[in-house]
């Protein structure tokens, strides 16, 4: 994306326009809150001078207090969204707090040493860490993790900034940040927060992915705009064409004002039978449902008209608590979920998908960092080389088929093998949990997540020992083109309509036809109505996306025949090989014709 910001004409000389990725639609004005995470060598390093010891260690003092106060309520605010036991992950943090020797060795490192506040907690964490992390004793090897976790947070409150910051937020406004971990992004007040500008990061990043799910317009990969900009400055953020506008002058602010109420009017109609099925216009059925995670307030779901869950991202509850939940405390997430839908909808719960950009210091795949964590122990790998945390999560699952139609999904298979393993170890759950009285479902689903290449290339093999499949378009795109999907400098080769793509797809839904499965896709191209209408001719027989797109798609769909789709999707394939832009380009003009002014909101 262009990275260099542009002077606008005839405006406030300070005005610069930006573009990047439209990671979140929606248009919103609002101060900009600058978010800064810091990183180990952004930490400032000098000595200071005697007569400003005292100051130095009252910053210390201070820091420490605010950090038990967001601590203490952080662990409230865990307890209201999982379950009573969740702010016990915060005792550790706390018992580190209150530690006195461990804030008297930074007061001591401050007081004789002359370091600053910052350089002695992060030099005493350090020593801390590496005591703990040697210990044979797997609780206290974990406190290691709290000590880091907690240092850092300190060090954010000396700074004035990060998730600290977030929390002395008192008005609305727009989050600039260079790149935002979907914890950093969980943890803000939502309620302040009216949208997010980065200059890293890409449309399928975790963050992007949680800004849509909250419904927050977001622009992701602009380049150098944290650099620019500063807290207070005036900021308009077009999450539906990724542009942002930095202190614009009156004729920008009345342009976006128009775009605002066009954009209202639009929306108005989405909400014209987004309570009927998903269907095209000659009446073929293409469920729409919602990919969710803990968070999601499964109530709103009906309102959007979502038609069940297509896609539970279970890692986020490992990525919140920033460790394994329980089994108890999973069963209670799940069952929460399976509970909260009408009867018959379904809830796909994937199992744990943790590694990748998704991992916190205390929940990640691997102990040691990997060179290449894309490529690494991660989801099914990583389930089944930790069958006691597998197993768990598949007793979690089973205790919850009972409360509703639950299905459950392997995410990253890439071998019949690894379907065949995790199978095994699902009917080695049903067996231990049938000895244990522990009820049911014996005829629960399982489904894989084709988003591997190598998955669609054997979909056949899969197709016979599953009962059916989900696209993961974000992964399988990466993974076919070899794009980094959180790549903003190549997001430009991330190209849906590339056409190993189309063809990976198309034999993916050719083996699930074959053997009479059903085939999703749940990947963000579902929620792009140009992608779904293509992926609907080819023969895709679901779709699930964020809950608040729901509407836009269905509605859209709701224009197109089936016939039209499929004509659409034969014209592709005879377009043998041609360039991606140039395919996409094509079925956008094809659908804009059946939908010109929803097409606008793209
Ligand atoms: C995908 O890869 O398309 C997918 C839905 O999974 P995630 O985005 O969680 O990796
Ligand atoms: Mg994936």
């Amino acid at each position: 994306m262009s990275n260099d910001p542009v002077i606008g004409h005839g405006a406030k000389s300070d005005m610069r326009m930006f573009t990047g990725l439209a990671a979140s639609r929606g248009f919103v004005a609002g101060p900009v809150f600058l978010f800064h995470s810091t990183a180990n060598d952004q930490i400032p390093e000098y000595r200071v001078e005697p007569e400003q010891l005292a100051h130095e260690l009252a910053r210390l003092t201070d820091a420490f207090a605010l950090t038990r106060t967001q601590i203490r309520s952080l662990a409230i605010e865990l307890s209201k969204r999982i379950s009573g036991d969740e702010a016990t992950i915060f005792d550790g943090h706390l018992m580190i707090l209150d530690d006195p020797s461990f804030i008297g060795s930074c007061k001591e490192k401050v007081s004789r040493e002359q370091f600053n506040a910052e350089t002695a907690v992060n030099s005493v964490s350090e020593k801390y860490s590496s005591i703990f992390a040697a210990m044979d004793d797997a609780y206290l090897k974990e406190r290691a993790k709290d000590v880091g976790d907690i240092s850092k947070r300190i060090i954010r409150n000396l700074l004035g900034g990060a998730d600290a910051q977030a929390f002395r937020v008192e008005q609305p406004c727009i989050v600039v940040a260079d790149e935002l971990t979907p914890s950093e992004t969980i943890s803000m007040p939502k309620n302040l927060i009216l949208g997010f500008a980065t200059d890293r990061g890409s449309n399928t990043s975790h963050a992007s992915l949680l800004a849509r799910a909250l419904g927050i317009p977001a622009v992701v990969g602009l380049g150098s705009l944290s650099e620019i900009v500063k807290t207070g400055d005036l900021l308009l953020l077009d999450g539906t064409r990724g542009k942002v506008i930095l202190n614009p002058g009156r004729e920008e602010r009345q342009a976006f004002e128009k775009m605002v109420a066009r954009s209202k009017s639009i929306e108005e109609k989405l909400e014209q039978g987004k309570l009927a099925p998903g269907a095209t216009s000659d009446g073929h059925a293409v469920p729409m449902l919602a990919n969710v995670d803990h968070n999601t307030p499964m109530t709103g779901l009906y309102a959007v008209g979502a038609e069940g869950v297509g896609l539970y991202r279970s890692e986020y509850l490992w990525l919140t608590m920033d460790r394994e939940p329980t089994e108890e405390e999973q069963s209670h997430a799940y069952t929460a979920a399976a509970r909260s839908l009408p009867d018959g909808q379904p809830v796909t719960i994937r199992a744990l998908d943790i590694g990748g950009d998704k991992m916190t210091k205390g929940a990640s795949a691997s102990s040691h960092k990997e060179a290449n964590p894309f490529l690494g122990n991660r989801s099914i790998r990583y389930l089944l080389r930790n069958p006691e945390v597998f197993k768990r999560q598949l007793r979690a699952i089973l205790r919850a088929s009972v409360r509703g139609n639950v299905q459950l999904m392997y995410p990253m298979v890439s071998t019949i093998e690894e379907l065949r393993a995790a199978n095994l170890e699902l009917r080695a759950c049903m067996t231990e949990m049938k000895a244990e009285g522990i009820p049911f479902n014996e005829h629960i689903k399982r489904g894989v997540m084709v988003e591997v290449p190598a998955a669609a290339l054997i979909a056949d093999a899969l197709a016979r020992e599953s009962d059916f499949f989900s696209i993961g378009t974000n992964d399988l795109i990466q993974y076919t083109l070899a794009v980094d999907r959180l790549n903003e400098t190549v997001a430009r080769l991330y190209q849906p309509t590339h056409p190993a793509v189309l063809q990976l797809i198309a034999l993916t839904v050719k083996a699930a036809h074959d053997h009479a499965l059903k085939v999703s896709v749940c990947g963000e191209t579902a929620a792009d109505p140009v992608m779904a209408v293509l992926m609907i001719g080819m023969g895709v027989d679901e779709l699930s996306m964020s809950p608040n797109l729901i509407p836009l798609v269905k509605k859209i769909i709701s224009q197109v025949s089936f016939v039209d789709a499929q004509a659409l999707a034969e014209t592709v394939r005879r377009m043998n090989n041609a360039p991606a832009d140039k395919v996409y380009a094509f079925c956008r003009n094809q659908v804009m014709k059946l939908a010109p002014d929803l097409l606008y909101l793209q």
